[in-house]
């Protein structure tokens, strides 16, 4: 199993070298063992590799007992969705997110819509090193069964959120350029936001796993998305990653806002609805926390990774919470990075602000994030996380998640990346040139 990422969002490899049908045949056999047969859930995203990985689970699933509901090629959060509303024992979303189009994964679900934990996680992994499976007698193999439904009852939870009020969102008619990137996405937000009285212009909607640039929806990767909203004259700008739990916003002005911006502002519309505590990760921008200031309430950061923050959520009973990516957690519909849930509270913001979207940004705390990386190569992660605790041990320090370096109005944070071979470098300060400056410190700390 080498060249392939196993960690706690699940499993990742290159497709045809660490990831091959044997591989995810043997890890749908051992979570099929770990649920203890019944009910899964299967979505995927549109990768042209889903198909073939799609058999591999269904075969491997079937094996050992497991009865299958095939919801199709759909978001990751439709995915978590429906092993709740299914009641089902739990579900394998195959995906490998934001990553390239030569990559695709498992991501593994809990009976209660939740990613597995850790330890969760671990266990799997030790059944399917062990081959501690047993195969079922051919008169108890399971059935694979196709549901159509998962996608419209996704929809239609949004549509039914308390926050949600559709005639006001209609009366805006916003346009709106869609930007799916050929991924899974565009199998559900174009249909949400015609749901939502919006006028929207298509752009990489077809659902092929054609991925036409790289697929993160990061500012430097959103320059088509840009262009169209100008030349368009449009509202808003939207950016989905393929497997849609992920959202970035684009200004009426053609300009990325930055997906740190997309929790922000969904914060802020939600705590300006309902009082109560705030879940986000080490990473995330700081602005977040500035606004539960304002609105008076706390907020809790937790270790990277969704889980992380949906069992802490859950835990303290949040609001709201996410992570600093786009990742928009909202618990009244579930505990999962949720991309066409952010679209809606964020259409919904708009509408009773009244004015465009870069004014609404306008009203955020400024700061400026930088994200950058470390290749790892022969670099030793925790070497290199060492060195720097030592470099800047006279500072305020916080390692609930690698190393993050706390100043008055600034902050960097430096950690392995859990899906990558790459040390992450992320920072924040009021200006652009002191956060720049802070990543290139620290970097250059790292690898010294
Ligand atoms: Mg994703």
């Amino acid at each position: 199993m080498s060249e392939l990422m196993v960690s706690v969002s699940g499993v990742r490899g290159i497709v045809g070298e660490g990831l091959t049908p044997e591989v995810v045949t043997r890890f749908a056999q051992a979570f099929g063992a770990y649920v203890k047969k019944g009910k899964v859930v299967i979505g995927r995203d549109s990768r042209v590799s889903g198909e073939m990985f799609k058999n591999a689970v269904c075969s491997g699933l079937m094996a050992v007992g497991c009865d299958i509901l095939d919801i199709g090629v759909c978001p990751t959060p439709t995915t978590q969705l429906a092993v709740e509303t299914l009641e089902a024992n739990g579900g394998l979303m195959i995906t490998a997110s934001h990553n390239p189009i030569m990559w695709n994964g498992l991501k593994l679900i809990g009976p209660d819509g939740l990613f597995l934990d850790a330890e969760q996680g671990q266990e799997v992994i030790k059944i399917a090193e062990s081959k501690s499976f047993s195969f079922a007698a051919w008169d108890k193999i399971g059935v694979a069964l196709k549901y159509s439904k998962a996608i419209e009852e996704h929809i239609q939870a949004i549509l039914n959120l308390e926050y949600i009020d559709l005639a006001k969102i209609k009366d805006r008619g916003f346009k709106v350029v869609l930007d799916c990137v050929c991924g899974a996405g565009a199998n559900m937000v174009p249909q949400l936001l015609d749901e939502l009285g919006c006028e929207v212009v298509l752009l990489n909607c077809e659902p092929s796993g054609l991925f036409p640039r790289n697929p993160e929806p990061v500012p430097e990767n959103l320059t088509e998305l840009c262009e169209a909203v100008k030349k368009e004259a449009a509202d808003i700008g939207i950016a989905v990653d393929p497997d849609s739990d992920r959202l970035a916003l684009v200004s009426e002005k053609g300009e990325p806002l930055g997906e740190e911006k997309t929790l922000a502002l969904a914060v802020k519309f939600i705590l300006s609805k309902k009082s109560g505590s705030v879940v986000i990760n080490a990473s995330t921008s700081r602005v977040t926390e500035d606004i539960a200031e304002q609105y008076g309430s706390s907020v809790v950061r937790t270790k990277v990774g969704e889980i992380h923050v949906a069992k802490k959520m859950r835990e303290i009973g949040a609001v709201i919470g996410g992570e600093g990516n786009g990742g928009v957690i909202l618990p009244d519909i579930h505990l999962g990075r949720d991309a066409p849930v952010g679209i809606a509270l964020i259409l919904q913001q708009l509408a009773e602000f009244g004015g465009t979207i870069s004014e609404l940004n306008d009203t955020l705390p400024k700061y400026v994030i930088t994200k950058d990386k470390v290749e790892l190569q022969d670099l030793d992660p925790k070497a290199a996380l060492e060195k720097i605790q030592q470099a800047y041990a006279n500072e305020k320090l916080d390692f609930t998640d690698g190393v993050k370096i706390v100043r008055d109005k600034s902050w960097v944070h430096i950690r392995p990346s859990n899906t990558e071979p790459i040390i992450r470098v992320i920072a924040e300060a009021p200006t652009k040139e002191e956060s720049e400056q802070l990543c290139a410190e620290v970097k250059k700390q790292a690898v010294n």
